[in-house]
């Protein structure tokens, strides 16, 4: 595991306290890495890539409902009383649904995909959806960069956490150069003005823009860039990346 910081992290100056723990890319090690060390919370939020296929998939089709039902299983053993998870591009035992048929395949688990739900009167947002990558086999929730453009409007405002797999341009999104429209892989980089060969930033600029300028939530739980794990604050919102870590937040409501 990366970046495990277990230590709480205080958002909002409410009375009430809303301990929420976030993890993201567990990528089935579930069982062995993370149910025997989940901190005890109120609310669970799983940003994405549960699962983990890869270019086997071409040659044998993996057995997706044995996939779907250690999903059910992990959510099930989980201690906490409120469960959310959002897809990702791993999860290809789910995807192509709406969200309404992944709910009843998942009854163990809230999965929000471009929809919302009230939990101790926080309002939590989820989306599934990562940029298409060419080179990739992992194609759950994937859409072109163009098909971005207004995709993040959906987000309603006065969403308090939102989560997503995808991260924001610029914020905790490094990744492997070989896909990027961002960037020339020697130019200084005029996102963050450091000099990073063969990594880039390939978080959504769309998304970046809405959270910053329209919703500004408290709290954007993602993953997706396991390399890149950690937090990050600008503004009121606090930024965290939970790829193959545990994070923890007392938000005070
Ligand atoms: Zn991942
Ligand atoms: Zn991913």
């Amino acid at each position: 595991m990366a970046t495990d910081d277990v230590t709480a992290i205080k958002i909002g100056d409410g009375e009430k306290r809303v301990r929420i723990v976030h993890l993201s890319d567990t990528h089935f090690h579930h069982d062995q890495i993370y149910l025997p060390r989940l901190p005890p919370g109120d609310v669970l939020v799983h940003s994405g890539d549960f699962c983990t296929t890869g270019w086997s998939r071409l040659f044998k089709t993996p057995d997706y409902d044995h996939h779907i039902q250690q999903i059910n299983d992990f959510f099930s053993k989980v201690p906490h009383k409120h469960k959310l998870f959002v897809g990702g591009n791993h999860d290809m035992a789910i995807a192509g649904r709406r969200q309404e048929d992944i709910q009843k395949i998942l009854p163990e688990v809230t999965y929000l995909q471009d929809s919302g739900v009230n939990i101790e009167g926080i309002n939590f947002y989820g989306s599934p959806w990562t940029a298409y990558k060419w080179k990739s086999y992992n194609r759950a929730f994937v859409r072109k960069w163009g098909k971005f453009e207004h995709h993040w409007d959906d987000i309603p405002t006065g969403t308090d956490v939102l989560v997503t797999h995808m991260p924001p341009h610029g914020i905790r999104d490094m990744g492997r150069q070989d896909f990027s429209l961002f960037q020339n892989r020697r130019d200084t980089c005029n996102v963050c003005s450091q000099t990073h060969e063969g990594r880039c930033h390939l978080g959504c600029p769309k998304l970046r823009h809405a959270i910053l300028n329209r919703v500004k939530p408290k709290l954007h739980c993602f993953g997706h860039l396991h390399g890149s794990a950690g937090l990050h604050v600008i503004d009121e919102t606090t930024f965290s990346n939970a790829a193959l870590s545990i994070r923890v937040f007392d938000y005070y409501v």
